[in-house]
């Protein structure tokens, strides 16, 4: 047996099919997993519901309690993880934002922003070819400083839908930084790695795979800045800063 449709449904628009966990929003990639299993007497009730991302859902499945790593979510607190976004996004609905709640969401924006200004490795992967030409490794240092700060609790917007880009943000550079991380190495010049070129004649299949998924994840990490720095325009009014425009050639 599975969730009744409406019962779905209704799951699905309390979350606005964003993640309850993780926040990313996932279209039609989201999953309503059951809080207790079925077969440990979890019931099929919007109370035993919470929708999912397919990687926090697959989380949730891994978790072995024979051999258990790392720390396993209790039903209390997926309740109440679930419940904060279904608030969250409940509090977006309303016409006219409390003053207070956007001046909070621009300070996390400004914070944002400091991170990763679009002039700096966004403005690099954006624009850099990783196919046997290396790159200064400290020209990502945004994106390192970003995801560190995600680690913060308290940088997070209350808007549920500037929240789900940063979440998904996150999720881009991640992909992408891993990348780097394990298909790049160090070259004979220091602070520079590469693609090994050798890989073009050696392993081509290799090769062709690791540049595109640099290529891709840094696509999606800039699609995903640009879509919350518009968003952030409507929703906060936030004006586009050109005096960053102006320091373009600084950072080059
Ligand atoms: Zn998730």
């Amino acid at each position: 047996m599975s969730f009744p449709n409406n019962v779905r449904e209704d799951a699905l628009v309390a979350s606005a099919r964003h993640c309850c966990l993780c926040h990313k929003f996932c279209g039609i990639k989201i999953e309503v997993h059951h809080i207790r299993l079925e077969s440990e007497g979890g019931t099929n009730t919007f109370d035993n519901a919470i929708p999912l991302c397919f990687d926090c859902h697959a989380d949730m499945r891994s978790y072995d309690k024979q051999h258990p790593k790392g720390t396993k979510y209790t039903e209390t607190e997926l309740k109440r993880h679930r419940d904060s976004w279904y608030k969250k996004v409940l509090d977006g609905i309303g016409l006219a934002r409390p003053a207070e709640i956007v001046e909070t969401d621009k300070k996390v924006y400004n914070r944002l922003m400091e991170l990763l200004p679009w002039n700096g490795s966004l403005h690099f992967i954006r624009h850099n070819n990783f196919a046997g030409f290396s790159f200064e490794t400290a020209r990502l240092d945004d994106l390192y400083e970003f995801m560190h700060e995600c680690e913060n609790p308290a940088f997070e917007f209350i808007d549920a839908d500037l929240e789900g880009l940063r979440s998904g943000l996150l999720q881009a550079i991640s992909e992408f930084t891993k990348t780097v991380a394990f298909q790049t190495f160090p070259t004979h010049n220091v602070g520079r790695n590469a693609v090994p070129e050798e890989w073009e004649y050696e392993q081509p299949d290799r090769f062709e795979r690791v540049v595109n998924l640099l290529h891709d994840t840094a696509r999606e990490s800039c699609e995903t800045y640009d879509a919350l720095v518009k968003l952030a325009t409507r929703k906060l009014g936030i004006i586009p800063d050109s005096a960053q425009q102006k320091n373009r050639g600084d950072r080059e």
